[in-house]
């Protein structure tokens, strides 16, 4: 927990791939592809399934 504001995860080592990825996320179409319902479909492009890798390699680091 922090006083700040900020989620404790920005200290985490995984946060940079995290951010990476979030990032990514919001700006790719394909990534961010949801249903009628606002669902997210789920979908990765080549981009978003390296991103994720990265992502999930550092937290298991
Ligand atoms: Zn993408």
């Amino acid at each position: 927990m922090t006083a700040n504001g900020h989620p404790s995860f920005v200290d985490a080592p995984w946060a940079d791939a995290f951010v990476h990825l979030a990032d990514h996320c919001i700006a790719c179409i394909t990534c961010s592809a949801m249903d009628e319902e606002g669902t997210n479909l789920g979908l990765l492009c080549a981009e978003g399934e390296r991103l994720n890798k990265e992502f999930r390699q550092a937290r298991r680091a």
